[in-house]
């Protein structure tokens, strides 16, 4: 039984799903974030696991529907909407691709490469990407990201006003990476305005589906399978897959693509999305973290389901 993306049929998806939920939930290995004072209160317990697929069929588990803020995900799409509105040669000389080899709240990675924000999946490339959003005032941005984030995941997103607040109040490294940005004159607008999009942007409020969602529209050239409407061009598409293959999971991208051979992108709330380009997206959520920042029972999870469904682009057989 094979459905015609190339995932095996809806029986052995779903049974694999929960064999991974089963496998994983009772581990407790890792540490909810805390620098955002806001994320100690997750629930340590939380795991649910998603994946869409293109015909838009969607399998869902445990806690998939629980609401957390998207935090670092949200690079991911943001970046497509960046690419989607200034093309490819714009946003590869304006931000970067390539690994920091650094934690994504560098400064000295900025610092080693004459003011270079590096890429668009650390912090620094992330809020320099914001800026690249369509709008003229800073309202203006926000309002490109909210639509474009929504459109993602085919449904009206919002922002969890009290992790944007818990952010804002704590995010002094976040603004003077846009004031160390801004001096070597690699950031449009106003820094500590376009800081502010990108803390709402990080509190804007997900659910595992979602991101399962939101995966499955890069995984499909730029369509969301659910709603079947073009939320950026093919090539944007494929312009953020490629920088998610070498910068999405932190400073371990090398490792997770040796593991698990797929795209994707982990922020500190605990959540994962995973791509398989022409096929789907596989969406986690489970609050503790490595070291780096990303979900364990989530990249465990992916790790599983990876090599059952057969996922690893790299594979041959
Ligand atoms: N909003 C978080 C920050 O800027 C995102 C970090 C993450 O998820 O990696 O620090």
């Amino acid at each position: 039984e094979t459905s015609t993306g190339g995932l095996p049929g809806d029986a052995r998806i779903d049974a694999l799903l929960a064999a991974a939920h089963e496998r994983y939930r009772d581990h407790d290995e890792g540490v909810v974030a805390d620098y955002i004072p806001i994320l100690s209160t997750a629930n340590p317990a939380w795991f649910g696991l998603s994946l869409t697929e293109l015909n838009g069929s969607m399998h869902s588990l445990g806690d998939s529907e629980i609401e957390f803020s998207i935090q670092s995900i949200s690079k991911a799409f943001v970046f497509a909407l960046a690419c989607d509105a200034r093309g490819h040669r714009d946003v590869h000389d304006r931000i970067g691709v390539n690994n920091t080899g650094l934690p994504f709240n560098s400064v000295v990675a900025i610092e080693l490469n004459d003011g270079s924000p590096m890429n668009p999946m650390v912090n620094a490339g992330a809020i320099a990407t914001t800026a690249l959003l369509p709008g003229e005032t800073a309202a203006e941005i926000w309002e490109s990201v909210l639509t474009g984030l929504s459109r993602f995941a085919g449904r009206q997103l919002d922002v969890d006003e009290e992790v944007y607040r818990s952010e804002s109040a704590t995010n002094q490294r976040n603004r003077a990476i846009a004031r160390l940005l801004e001096s070597y004159d690699r950031l449009e607008g106003d820094p500590l305005e376009i800081v502010d999009v990108y803390t709402r942007q990080c509190a804007v409020s997900v659910t595992a589906s979602d991101l399962a969602v939101m995966g499955a529209t890069l995984a499909s050239g730029g369509v969301n399978p659910v709603t079947g409407l073009r939320v950026v061009s093919a090539e944007a598409a494929r312009d953020t897959l490629t920088v998610l293959a070498s910068c999405g999971m932190y400073e371990r991208s090398g490792e997770w693509l040796f593991e698990i051979g797929l795209p994707a992108k982990s922020g500190v709330s605990g959540g994962i999305v995973a791509i398989v380009p022409g096929k789907g997206a596989l969406g986690a959520f489970s609050p503790p973290l490595d070291t780096a920042g990303t979900s364990i029972r989530g990249q465990r999870s992916c790790a599983y389901l990876s090599r059952a469904l057969g996922l690893n682009l790299f594979a041959s057989a």
